[in-house]
């Protein structure tokens, strides 16, 4: 397999560790002109790769999922040392992610993409067989963010993989290294050469993908989505789309109040707050809104942050690009000059590199850009609402809709409300875990993305999807063909009045 060192570069990017600011690598910048060319060699590969069939692809990805568990050490140095998070966000969050993922999708692609037999209602198709099948699409581009170089840019590429496609990966320019740990990975379980490249490029190497490849899987911000989506529309490729949240977490009145303020923390702290389905905004009814605060203010005040090593050095680590830093800074402190209070936290600290310290916004309101804006860093917003009514209006007015949670003693009510919010994923008494659910597809609704992961939809977007009609007995000449008569026709006009005319179900 060749990966990016073979193909034409102009300049070298520069990947450096956000956590201490040191030098970590360089690789080559692929640009555009380069793109045909890798796309080309990954279209050579194809037919091969489908060819061996399930089982000869499950094996290699098997194989990959062991070399993930027996090099976990390896890996999540690589991601800690491009990205600043903890050892433990990406041992947790990413490699144990990926390991699920191989063996998910090597074990269930077959089943998923099975032939499926179809029943006809229509007493005209009596007798004919109908199938609907699965072919994968060639090559897949996948582009992904810098929040999760392992999780949300390679884990794209191993349903794509499953279904019989070859992918090149345009990783973050800011976090390239995994997903060149990854190719390295797969030479080594026997994936043949060109099944798998990575195009370390920038923006415009993304845009070039676009062009050549059979399908883009896009994860990263919404603007840039919907760019992605305009050029697509230009050769009419197909796209699936991750896309930003500003994920709510609804807590009523009856909740495990120790349980949804640990939920909280965990989930708006997690790698930094740098997570898609991050519990961004929090809505709690007023009865226990004071003690939830108290809670959430004095668990986020003991957490630790600094330069990550080894497992447990600490809880929150760094942020990974430098812009998102000042939007961080930015929706804190628009908060405390409309009258919110910042509990902990609220400033960006050093340590060496680049970090915001967790932080608590009591008293928040939807005037306040942390309420309305994706802030994705260690911040947690909390707002007291009077009733469910109140949480479910608040948490539903925003142009995302990714995922949320729901805390209630009274599950049967919780799921209620959870069925009201608009959002592609909602937990109840639980947050994030629908990720890891690889049964369940996972997709945003609103500005979240068009488009799902997971499940029987994560992989068939992977394939063209192929109707079969086949009649085995048959008329030489059927009824309807010419030439017309005027008996025949009225004929099955007369049918046509019989079978749907009546109001009847049929
Ligand atoms: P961006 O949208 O900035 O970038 C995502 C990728 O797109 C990068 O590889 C980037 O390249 C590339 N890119 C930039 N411009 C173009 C273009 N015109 N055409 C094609 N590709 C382009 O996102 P971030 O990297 O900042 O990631 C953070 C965002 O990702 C957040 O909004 C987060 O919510 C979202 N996200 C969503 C997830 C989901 O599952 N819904 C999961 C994880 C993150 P480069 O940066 O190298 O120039």
């Amino acid at each position: 397999m060749a990966t990016v060192e073979q193909t034409t570069r102009s300049d070298e990017i520069r990947v450096e560790n956000p956590a201490t600011g040191g030098f970590v690598a360089g690789v080559p910048r692929i640009v555009p002109d380069a793109v045909p060319g890798l796309v080309a060699r990954a279209r050579a590969a194809q037919p091969a790769w489908e060819a061996l069939g399930f089982d000869g692809r499950a094996t290699i990805l098997r194989r990959a999922q062991k070399w993930v568990v027996d090099n976990s050490d390896r890996i999540a140095r690589t991601i800690v040392s491009e990205t600043g998070k903890t050892y433990d966000d990406a041992l947790m969050a990413e490699i144990g992610y990926v390991a699920s993922a191989f063996g998910f999708w090597a074990k269930h692609a077959p089943r998923f993409l099975a032939d499926e037999k179809v029943r006809t209602s229509s007493p005209f198709l009596v007798g004919r067989r109908l199938v609907v099948r699965y072919r994968p699409l060639g090559v897949i581009g996948v582009i992904g963010p810098w929040n999760y170089p392992l999780t949300n840019s390679f884990g794209d590429c191993i349903p794509a993989l499953a279904a019989g496609n070859s992918a090149v990966l345009k990783p973050s320019q800011s976090t390239p290294l995994t997903s060149l740990l990854m190719a390295d990975a797969l030479r080594e379980c026997g994936l043949p050469e060109d099944v798998y490249l990575v195009a370390t490029g920038d923006g415009s190497a993304g845009e070039a993908l676009i062009d050549e490849v059979d399908m883009i899987m896009f994860t990263g911000s919404t603007p840039t989505g919907k760019r992605v989506l305009e050029r697509a529309a230009r050769t009419l490729t197909p796209v699936s789309l991750e896309l930003g949240g500003k994920d709510p977490m609804i807590v009523l009145a009856d909740a495990d109040i120790e349980r949804a303020a640990n939920t909280a923390v965990y989930a708006s702290m997690q790698n930094g707050g740098q997570t898609c389905v991050s519990i961004e905004r929090v809505y709690v009814e007023a009865p226990i809104y004071d003690d939830f605060v108290d809670r959430v203010a004095r668990k986020v005040s003991a957490l630790r942050q600094g330069v990550p090593d080894g497992p447990g050095s600490v809880d929150v680590g760094a942020m990974t690009y430098a812009p998102q830093l000042d939007v961080v800074g930015r929706h804190v402190e628009e908060a405390r000059q409309a009258g919110a209070r910042v509990l902990t936290g609220g400033r960006a600290t050093q340590h060496g590199g680049r970090f915001y310290a967790p932080t608590v916004i009591a008293d928040a309101d939807h005037s306040m850009s942390c309420m309305t804006e994706e802030t994705f860093g260690p911040t947690v917003a909390i707002m007291r609402v009077s009733d469910a009514d109140d949480a479910v209006r608040l948490a539903n007015d925003s142009p995302y809709g990714l995922s949320a949670s729901v805390f209630s003693r009274d599950v049967a009510r919780a799921e209620q409300v959870a069925r009201r919010i608009e959002a592609g994923a909602v937990c109840v008494n639980d947050a994030q875990l629908n990720y890891f659910a690889l049964e369940l597809p996972m997709g945003g609704w609103k500005e979240s993305g068009m488009g799902s992961r997971h499940g029987a939809p994560g992989i068939r977007k992977y394939c063209r999807q192929q109707s079969l009609l086949i009649t085995r007995f048959a008329p030489r000449r059927e009824i309807h063909m010419f030439p017309y008569r005027a008996r025949t026709t009225k004929l099955i006009g007369t049918a046509m009045k019989l079978l749907y005319g009546r109001g009847k179900r049929n």
